[in-house]
């Protein structure tokens, strides 16, 4: 038998690492001596022997968020849906907080209210009463009842008491009321991961509700991932120049950066987003692509399992090689060619990239965001003849970590990579280094500031500019908008104005 490990007053950065292991009850934050310090003329670099984040029991500026945040994000991509939180109140807030700080726009999420008596009884109650509520005022087409820490946690029997409120509402409401309103139920328990895992489920959730196998529709999957409403027109305008057709998952593009158009009808829904029937019809399709393979690859797997439909499983197609990738394999998959337009709008990007290459090469720069973006703007940089040194993920991803070193690996690049990490963690690495750009969401603001490095915002979140939710990051034309943020910044802050003017 083991001595258990006894810790004994406070540790310091070289004592933790120093530990042959972390004892079982975890490192209280008063047993650990962390000294942030700040940026400043006389700033002295902070000891290399850096924390890792999987050796505190503390998360310090954490690069991710809840996981039913994620299933949230994806059900307001679906027309007429309105989430129903199974959970507290706090659970509801500040994602529909999140979402205004994004998108500027209000969004309806129901929510099953939880009080103190709700964690002895269960939520049962709770989630008849409230889709009761939902269905008498909102008249939703589809509910997508997302649960979290605590109906998990208690152990709700969220089909059990789905079937009990269903029975209940055709009592009350005729039978009509069951047609007219879909359920899909995800279960993101928040202990157990991310926003990113989070979409992933809901992707999956919809699909095996909603997809049915009927007659072939010679048409493609798009299972987008958390990317912005922009790049979501950007593969329709891919798509339309390819005539190819298309059935969205979770299209954003219609309800989170949608019209203002008055007078509006109450309840309110805005008009696009993924259509019922459309979901339905994905089982008839020729292939799934979905372009993120943490957010969402597990619905994309999910058809080809079940309806054999064969799926193309990322990369983000932002840059050059992600990108002609994704239009291989839409012009292999469907047989047809590929259009001159986008040959053109590739050419261009080239065309900017080498008018450009003399201000981005040998540019080091730090990336952090969620994996599957963090990942490919790594190969977008690469390409540019930037050095990627730094590269964090706030969601620990077995994909990212294969395709950054495939990246590196192909440009001779031996980056830092931080999987899963914190940005306290990347934050460390980044001042004990030279970097010369950060390419990160607003979380990474406050450490641009600090460290006094610039930062390019892409991913998410990013609350705290206007107008990034309406721009497109994939694409060729979003690689090039791309290149555009990263060579004004860089002419903003490296070079001196007679070489930016000439
Ligand atoms: S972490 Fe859990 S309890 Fe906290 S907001 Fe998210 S779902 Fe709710």
């Amino acid at each position: 038998m083991t001595t258990p490990l006894k810790l004994n007053g406070r540790l310091t950065i070289k004592d933790l690492n120093a530990l042959p292991e972390i004892p079982i009850e975890g490192i209280t934050y008063d047993q650990m001596y962390i000294e942030k310090q700040p940026i400043c003329p006389e700033y002295i670099a902070p000891d290399p022997n850096i924390i890792p984040s999987s050796k505190r029991t503390v998360v310090i500026d954490p690069g991710r968020i809840c996981m039913p945040f994620g299933a949230m994000w994806a059900s307001v991509g679906v027309h007429g849906c309105i989430p129903f939180v199974q959970g507290a109140q706090g659970c509801t807030t500040y994602p529909r907080y999140t979402f205004s700080r994004i998108f500027r726009e209000p969004v309806s999420i129901a929510t099953a209210s939880f009080q103190e008596d709700t964690a002895v009884f269960g939520g049962r109650k709770n989630l008849i009463e409230g889709l009761r509520n939902l269905i008498i005022r909102y008249h939703p087409e589809v509910i997508a009842i997302v649960t979290v820490c605590s109906s998990e946690i208690i152990g709700d029997d969220m089909e059990g008491y789905l079937e009990e409120a269903q029975d209940a509402l055709e009592e009350e409401l005729g039978p009509d009321v069951l047609e007219e309103t879909q359920f899909v139920i995800i279960h993101t328990p928040s202990f157990e991961g991310s926003h990113v895992e989070g979409y992933n489920r809901a992707a999956k959730a919809f699909l095996k509700t909603m997809a049915r196998r009927t007659t072939p529709n010679n048409k493609v999957n798009i299972i987008p991932g958390m990317i912005t409403p922009g790049d979501i027109r950007e593969i329709k305008h891919i798509l339309r120049l390819m005539d190819i057709e298309g059935n969205i998952l979770f299209d954003i593009s219609g309800t989170l950066d949608c019209p203002l158009r008055l007078p509006q009808a109450m309840p309110y829904y805005p008009k696009g987003g993924t259509k019922a029937e459309d979901m339905k019809d994905m089982g008839n399709s020729m292939m799934t692509f979905a372009l993120c393979p943490d957010e969402g690859g597990a619905g994309a797997r999910y058809l080809e399992k079940r309806f054999k439909i064969p799926a193309a499983i990322g990369p983000v197609p932002l840059g050059i090689h992600n990108t002609d990738i994704f239009i291989k394999d839409l012009a292999e998959a469907t047989g047809r060619p590929i259009a001159d337009e986008i040959k053109d709008e590739r050419g261009i990007l080239i065309d900017a990239m080498a008018d450009t290459f003399h201000y981005t090469m040998g540019i080091r720069v730090a990336i952090y965001g969620d994996p599957d973006i963090a990942a490919a703007a790594t190969r977008f940089c690469c390409e540019l003849g930037m050095e990627p040194v730094l590269i964090g993920s706030g969601t620990e991803s077995k994909q990212f970590v294969k395709d950054v070193w495939a990246a590196a690996h192909e440009y001779n690049l031996k980056p830092t990579i931080l999987n899963g990490s914190d940005m306290f963690e990347w934050e460390d690495y980044l001042k004990k280094d030279k970097i010369d750009l950060i390419l990160g969401n607003s979380k990474a603001a406050n450490v641009s500031k600090e460290a006094d490095v610039p930062l390019v915002r892409i991913g998410f979140p990013i609350y705290d500019r206007v107008g990034y939710q309406r721009r497109a990051y994939v694409g060729y034309r979003g690689g090039e908008y791309l290149l555009d943020l990263i060579v004004n910044t860089i002419l903003d802050s490296k070079f001196p104005d007679d070489r930016v003017h000439q």
